[in-house]
């Protein structure tokens, strides 16, 4: 049996695609203006501005958009429509509005793609959508900051925040601290009763830590069974304290997965920027990546000690 001729003779076993006049109703509109937000444990947000609205940011409980964050202002930028363009403002706030990284003196019109910076940490993409564009930001956008199977930040993502966070603690001269935690023996837990099994306990274990968190904390998934907590403005000591708190947390959730009830504990090691020698105080710009490895490596070795002391502790000297 042959398939269809070609225009030129030969045969095809390709059908021909059917032209079609997309009627007015589906084609595209892209009038929508929405702003994506991310910032410490907060799920990120896609707000959608309403034609009229003028969407607030900053610290305030008033704020549309609030950022519990202490380098942003009460009051600290405005988004509002003049004309047929939407217009963002900095209200004189203490640490500055920036779009693509350029300090905002008054107000400037947006364009499709911008990125906004409220201070040094809080960042907020600004782009005109349809329906469908805007649902896909919304998938893209988790997808890309979470990690799937725990829905608490992913590696990638916990990279970039610390390097902010390191090189504002330089700046500042302020306290960090970071907590990495491992699930012991979890091993154990797929060898005896599933990998499934070992989901479920990942998944519980994240959401125990993000709940005994402040939101300006951040949690993210470091790798198979290790959690990483970093804790701005805290120094080692308080982050012990945090620590021991998401340990006995965890220690005291019992896991359902089928017919068991799951038990597991988590070791610690809490290192603070401080443990990484005197080049803190001397430190530039240039020193963020390497005072970020120190750092992590820091915390690893600790962690490695509470494992070596038997299992289900924090070490953080
Ligand atoms: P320790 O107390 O020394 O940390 O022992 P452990 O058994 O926790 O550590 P080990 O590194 O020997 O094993 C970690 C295991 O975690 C091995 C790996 O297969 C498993 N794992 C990694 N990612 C996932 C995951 O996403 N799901 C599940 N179920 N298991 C995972
Ligand atoms: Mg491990
Ligand atoms: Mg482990």
């Amino acid at each position: 049996m042959s398939g269809p001729r070609d225009r030129d003779g030969g045969t095809s076993q390709r059908s021909q695609t059917l032209i079609v006049q997309a009627p007015e109703s589906i084609k595209r509109t892209r009038s929508k203006a929405v702003l994506t937000t991310a910032t410490g444990t907060q799920t990120a947000r896609v707000h959608v501005l309403a034609p009229s609205e003028i969407v607030t940011m900053g610290r305030g409980d008033d704020c549309t958009l609030r950022f519990d964050d202490a380098s942003v202002s009460g009051s600290h930028a405005r988004i509002l429509m003049v004309g047929a363009e939407y217009v963002f403002a900095d209200n004189r706030s203490t640490n500055g509005s920036y779009v693509n990284d350029t300090r905002i003196d008054g107000a400037v019109a947006l364009k499709d793609g911008d990125r906004i910076r409220l201070g040094p940490h809080c960042m907020l993409r600004f782009n005109i959508v349809d329906d469908d564009e805007e649902a896909a930001l919304k998938r893209m956008y988790e997808a890309a900051l979470y990690d799937g199977l725990t829905r608490v930040y992913n590696r990638k993502h916990l990279e970039e925040r610390l390097d902010v966070e390191v090189a504002f603690a330089i700046r500042h001269q302020t306290e960090l601290s970071v907590i990495l935690l491992d699930v012991d023996h979890f091993k154990n837990v797929n060898d005896t009763y599933g990998h499934l099994a070992g989901d479920a306990v990942l998944r519980t274990a994240a959401q125990v830590m993000s709940h005994g968190l402040r939101q300006e904390d951040l949690l993210a998934r470091y790798g198979g069974e290790e959690f990483v907590v970093v804790a701005r403005g805290t120094a080692v000591a308080n982050a012990m304290l945090v620590a021991d708190r998401l340990r006995n947390s965890i220690a005291a959730t019992m896991i359902p997965f089928e017919e068991h009830l799951l038990h597991v504990t988590v070791s610690a090691g809490v290192a603070s920027l401080r443990d990484c020698g005197p080049r803190i105080e001397k430190a530039t710009p240039t020193s963020v990546p390497s005072l970020k490895t120190s750092l992590l490596g820091a915390a690893d070795q600790r962690l490695y000690a509470a494992k070596q002391a038997g299992r289900n502790r924090i070490v953080g000297v």
